[in-house]
């Protein structure tokens, strides 16, 4: 039997309608902000993600599902959503528009990870750019933005980590003043730690050992490193964030994956996950476009997975009965007025649906009160029909053009 491969899943039509929920707030939160929505291809150019993500990084490294075409180019099934992005923004000159360009996307991305409870191979991130913005309000707004979606699909047990990473050269020197001090307490360190100072020295601040734990109170943080400038920019950051009372737990081991960011980066955090507890994340990149051939351009943007917030929310509200009228037939022959009667009630705006599948009377009626319908009109023989209120449970004869004007009218039927 084929089965859907490791890693996907189906998105069957109850996780559907949340999906829609979801995006419905999507659309609401990041419309009234003035973002635009953009979506790029499927797979990309694979040197858009060497040279954007950064070839270092696990993505590059060890997740992508790259392929060579016929023509022999080897292209990529998009793992992330920001450097297609700002390629399209490149690509279409959108340095000449007003800036900065705000965009939003709500996609399919792909990764070969080892699968897990809210880590997949393919999986949906919604994600918010706003391209050519240095501002700090900029980062405090995208967060704001971030908090209000995840409140809005209900995802519970939410903590915000934040951070700045400064930029590339201050992180350059700081990593060697790191290697320096891990060296130095070598003896306090773990056997795996000590084996990557040199390879990974940050992921020293993500140990368990305990010894290693204590040894890296005292071990130099990036945050204290940063430039003026960056440090200035961070600062005006929390004070808008204090500003909003909005809280938030300053986190100076947090390094988001890819290697693009500069400046601020966040984490949204929750509970209700297991050991996939990030939500959603992102940061300030203000030297992508540039590793990208494009104008400088200082930008700023998350992405939060689909499926943790989902997983993290609770029970989304069912919507309501999605049909007002179901067309059933009594007799042989009278499926050409019944397809015609659906036909026009949906053109008048009712939700109709038509018996498809042979049943007996009795067992549309059955159908019809399991879908919830509010109406079910029973075609006899041509002219005349009976319609049924299934709220009431009263019934009366029409004619068939009669039907629909009744509905309308949600007058009573007797
Ligand atoms: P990232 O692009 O790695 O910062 O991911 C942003 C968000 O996408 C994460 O916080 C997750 O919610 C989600 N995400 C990333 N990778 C996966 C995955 N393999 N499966 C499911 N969700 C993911």
């Amino acid at each position: 039997m084929i089965q859907a491969p490791r890693g996907t899943s189906d998105v069957l039509p109850d996780e559907a309608a949340r999906r829609e929920l979801l995006e419905a707030h999507v659309k609401r939160i990041l419309g009234a902000a003035g973002y635009e929505r953009i979506e790029t291809p499927v797979f990309e150019d694979t040197e858009l993600f060497s040279r954007g993500v950064g070839e270092a990084t696990d993505i590059v490294q060890k997740e992508m599902y790259t392929f060579t075409d016929a023509g022999g180019r080897s292209l990529t099934l998009r793992p992330e959503g920001t450097a297609p992005v700002c390629r399209a923004y490149i690509e279409h000159g959108m340095h000449k528009l007003a800036q900065p360009v705000k965009l939003w996307y709500l996609s399919s991305f792909f990764r070969a990870e080892a699968p897990q409870r809210g880590r997949y191979r393919e999986f949906w991130q919604v994600g918010a750019e706003a391209i050519g913005a240095s501002e700090p309000e900029t980062d405090a707004e995208l967060i704001a933005l971030l908090a209000e979606l995840l409140g809005a699909v209900g995802v519970r047990g939410t903590r915000l980590h934040i951070s700045s990473l400064g930029n590339p050269e201050t992180r350059a020197e700081y990593r060697e003043e790191l290697k320096a001090y891990l060296h130095a307490h070598e003896v306090e360190l773990s056997e795996e730690v000590r084996s990557r100072i040199d390879l990974n020295p940050l992921r020293a601040f993500d140990s368990t050992d305990p010894r290693t734990r204590e040894a890296m109170k005292d071990a130099p943080k990036l945050l204290d490193c940063l430039s003026g400038e960056d440090a200035a920019h961070f600062e005006a950051v929390r004070t808008l964030l204090d500003d909003a009372g909005m809280t938030y737990e300053l986190d100076p081991t947090l390094v988001r994956g890819l290697d693009y960011y500069t400046r601020t980066v966040y984490e949204f955090k929750s509970s209700e996950l297991g050991a996939q507890s990030t939500v959603g994340g992102g940061g300030r990149y203000d030297r992508l476009m540039e590793r990208l051939e494009g104008p400088p351009t200082p930008a700023s943007g998350w992405a939060a997975g689909v499926e943790r917030m989902l997983l993290a929310a609770g029970e989304l509200p069912t919507p309501p009965s999605l049909t007002d009228l179901y067309v059933a037939v009594a007799k042989p022959g009278g499926g050409p007025t019944a397809f015609q009667l659906a036909r026009e009630a949906r053109r008048a705006g009712l939700r109709a649906q038509l018996e498809l599948a042979g049943r007996s009377l009795k067992g549309q009626l059955k159908h019809a009160d399991r879908l919830g319908a509010r109406y079910v009109a029973i075609i006899g023989d041509g002219a005349s029909t009976s319609l049924k209120n299934m709220e009431s449970g009263e019934q009366r004869e029409l004619s068939t053009p009669e039907v629909i004007p009744t509905i309308l009218r949600g007058s009573r039927l007797s």
